[in-house]
């Protein structure tokens, strides 16, 4: 036998038994998303290298460490998207999107490709909902992306996920807080680590976001950016801050949230819960004001976030949140011979043309296992038919849930079974 071809490291299937999980939490973020007026984009799942290198940015760990990136025969190099917003950005500028009219909402369901060590909400190829607002500066932006997870997540049942947020400020008052950044972690440069060294000069504030428990730990003590923003980057973040009080958000500042990536300004925010081990952030996002600008646009203030959807349904199974079963076949047409697998074919067929499901034998077994079948499938009404029904032009279908049984005729056999499943599903509903 020839050996089985597993699948790669780091990637998960979704299998037709849990896909529906799947589409549960896909339809609810596209409702929340439709709520907001949030249109969606999609992009390739690879761009060329250098999107990322300036959207991402060079010193975040996103680029230095984590891309998947390729050289096509043309020796271009390209990247599997490591994330959504760039793509997103990007299409924004290339389509003129900013001519259609200001602010422009999108959002995305994508997947995104990490080289990262696997663990548990942690994979190399994961699934990220995503919303992006181009074009407002108003602190009514953030708050409304804000609202909207937060939405979605009350939508879910989700409780005990704390929203952190803070302000990272803009380039101007930035400047004064990274020199007295360097100057602070200048005195611990024994005890950081090589990534961080190199950071030390060209960004910072990275250092604050690193992993590394003495990096973290030296970054404690380390001079917080609240402190620094200028008039205007103060005003907007305690504008976000009352837009978030009048929703009746909750909120907790943390200092130390930075962020990873680095065209991120004034308000960065974090949803976290402890309820999925050491990887428990939820969702991040903020505003990118720079970053348009950087890609080649004209300034475009804007803003987004992302989150993982493996960690939204991990959270969703340790919470005990119970996610609708999806419905069942409405029938399954058992045939005995091969003239009833032919007329079982035709009114499955019929049954499918009135909205609703139906199936047949297409393995040309006996009735036994079909009725297996129908039972493992779930189908909430069976019929049996063979020469004799076809004959008389009547058969008997079940309902297999009761047993009860109902007579039908084969030439109108739409209509007759349509009336049946209403009729039970009114008897359902009035409790009989
Ligand atoms: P982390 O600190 O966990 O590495 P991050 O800051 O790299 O997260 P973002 O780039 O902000 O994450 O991505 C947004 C969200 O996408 C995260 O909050 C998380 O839920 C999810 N996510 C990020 N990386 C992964 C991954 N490798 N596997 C699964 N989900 C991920
Ligand atoms: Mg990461």
């Amino acid at each position: 036998m020839a050996q089985l071809i597993k699948k790669i490291k780091g990637t998960e299937d979704i299998m037709p038994k849990e896909s529906y999980r799947w589409q549960f939490l896909e339809n609810l973020m596209r409702r929340q998303a439709n709520a907001y007026g949030y249109k969606e984009v999609r992009t390739p799942v690879f761009e060329q290298t250098s999107l990322f290198a300036r959207g991402v940015g060079e010193t975040t760990d996103v680029v230095q460490k984590e891309m998947y990136t390729f050289s096509t025969k043309g020796d271009d190099s390209i990247t599997l998207r490591p994330e959504g917003t760039a793509g997103a950005a990007r299409a924004f500028l290339e389509h003129g999107v900013y001519n259609d009219g200001l602010p422009s909402k999108q959002y995305y369901l994508t997947t995104c490709y990490r080289y990262e060590k696997p663990q548990a909400g942690r994979q190399r190829e994961f699934h990220q909902f995503g919303i992006e607002v181009f074009g407002t500066k108003n602190p009514a932006a953030d708050a409304e992306v804000i609202c909207l997870v937060k939405g979605l997540f009350d939508l879910l049942g989700l409780t005990g996920i704390r929203l952190e947020i803070n302000s990272i400020g803009c380039p101007h008052c930035r400047e004064k807080y990274h020199q007295k950044l360097k100057e602070y972690f200048s005195q611990y440069k024994d005890r950081l680590c090589e990534t961080c060294l190199g950071r030390l000069d060209r960004n910072p504030m990275r250092i604050i976001d690193c992993k590394s428990p003495v990096c973290s730990e030296v970054a404690k003590d380390a001079p917080r950016m609240l402190d620094f923003l200028c008039d205007e980057c103060k005003e907007h973040f305690d504008s976000v801050k009352s837009f978030l009080d009048t929703a009746g958000v909750e909120y907790e500042i943390n200092p130390s949230i930075v962020r990873g990536l680095d065209y991120y300004t004034k308000t960065v925010f974090e949803f976290v819960s402890d309820n999925i081990g050491a990887q428990g952030t939820v969702c991040g996002g903020g505003r990118y004001d720079g970053l348009l600008e950087e890609l080649g646009g004209q300034p475009t203030p804007s803003l987004g976030c992302a989150m993982g959807m493996e960690r939204l349904l991990l959270l969703m199974d340790n919470s005990g949140i119970e996610i609708p079963q999806p419905d069942t076949t409405d029938l399954y047409i058992a045939s005995m011979g091969e003239i009833a697998q032919l007329k079982a074919f035709e009114l499955a067929d019929k049954v499918r043309k009135t909205g609703l499901s139906a199936q047949c034998d297409i393995v040309g077994r006996g009735l036994r296992p079909q009725m297996k079948f129908a039972d493992k499938i779930g189908a909430k009404f069976s019929l049996v038919i063979g020469d004799n029904e076809i004959a008389e032009n009547k058969a008997e279908v079940k309902n297999m849930e009761t047993g009860e049984k109902f007579s039908v005729s084969l030439n109108q056999f739409d209509k007759d079974f349509t009336a049946i499943v209403i009729e039970t599903q009114t008897q359902k509903i009035a409790g009989i």
